[in-house]
């Protein structure tokens, strides 16, 4: 939540719980309306989970007692032995509705969370997903034209990976993937978007960065040549390479669908060209 939300919701709970303890004042009918206290509680638990729900539950339990006690506002208190039952289950109520609120609460904010990584998130990598990668790439083209800026965006295929998986099995290849994952994120910049854009190859979208993209891909593909990887018994350690395609908005394509095609067409120059190199587009 940002400041001025957290600013909102505090305000909203503090003016609601106000407002209930002035109204129970001014009709003087505690034991009619000691039960609107569950907006406070309510608001309370939805925006700060658990501890929200119990602070406010345990405020407006205390407020009710101390009104049983001193009488303030309770009008009706010629029957204080049914007051003070109600009171007493009020209390309770409070308190549980409070911890149980804010655990749901809380539970479905985590869940949200955890759905929203995974809708963006390709699961075995970590990276960002196909989908993703679309979204942010038309954005990033969107805020290069506005500001003037170029956008670089690296396509990244491993060599021979299929038979790496022939060799070593699907599950080792699975494992180079993420390691190149890794090695991948840890040689480019926090801002830059690395995404899985199929399944062995990677895209990568460098946001004001023209030429020296190629410096980046090269830095990612002589640490993935330095790499070791994990194999079999027989060949416990095993290099591999990829090949990387650069192209750069807006000097090598007018729009997103192009940058996308020009990036590969220079990815397939450097596969026909040997592998385990970069080629930039139209070099
Ligand atoms: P090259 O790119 O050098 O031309 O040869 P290659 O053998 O890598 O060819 P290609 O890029 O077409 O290979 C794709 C292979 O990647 C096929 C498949 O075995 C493997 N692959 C794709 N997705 C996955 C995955 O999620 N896990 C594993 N382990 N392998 C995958
Ligand atoms: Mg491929
Ligand atoms: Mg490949």
């Amino acid at each position: 939540m940002r400041t001025g939300e957290h600013l909102a919701s505090f305000l909203l709970i503090l003016i609601s719980f106000a407002f209930v303890s002035i109204f129970i004042n001014f009709t003087g009918q505690l034991n009619l309306y000691w039960y609107l206290y569950i907006i406070p509680i309510f608001i309370a638990a939805i925006t700060y989970n658990l501890v929200g729900g119990l602070i406010v539950g345990i405020m407006s339990a205390g407020i009710l007692t101390f009104w049983f006690y001193t009488g303030v506002g309770a009008g009706l208190i010629e029957n204080r032995t049914v007051l003070g039952y109600e009171i007493s289950i009020g209390t309770i109520i409070f308190l549980i509705a409070g911890l149980i609120l804010g655990y749901i609460s809380g539970k479905q904010k985590r869940q949200q969370t955890q759905l929203e990584r995974l809708s963006v998130h390709d699961r075995l990598t970590g990276l960002y997903n196909y989908s993703y990668f679309v979204d942010r790439l038309d954005e990033e083209i969107k805020r290069s034209k506005r500001y003037e800026i170029p956008l670089a965006l690296i396509m990244i295929d491993i060599d021979y990976f299929k038979d790496f998986n022939d060799t070593f099995g699907h599950e080792k290849g699975n494992k180079v993937l993420k390691d190149i994952a890794v090695i991948i994120k840890e040689k480019v910049r926090d801002i830059d978007i690395v995404a899985r854009y199929g399944g062995e190859e990677f895209a990568v979208l460098l946001p004001n960065i023209g030429k020296e993209a190629k410096e980046a891909a090269e830095r990612i593909r002589k640490s993935v040549e330095l790499a070791e990887f994990e194999g079999d018994f027989e060949e416990p350690i095993v290099k591999k390479t990829i090949s990387a395609g650069v192209a750069v908005y807006p000097v090598d394509a007018s729009d997103d669908t192009e940058l996308v095609v020009r990036a590969d067409e220079a990815l397939y120059k450097a596969k026909e060209s040997g592998r385990n190199r970069t080629c930039e587009h139209g070099k």
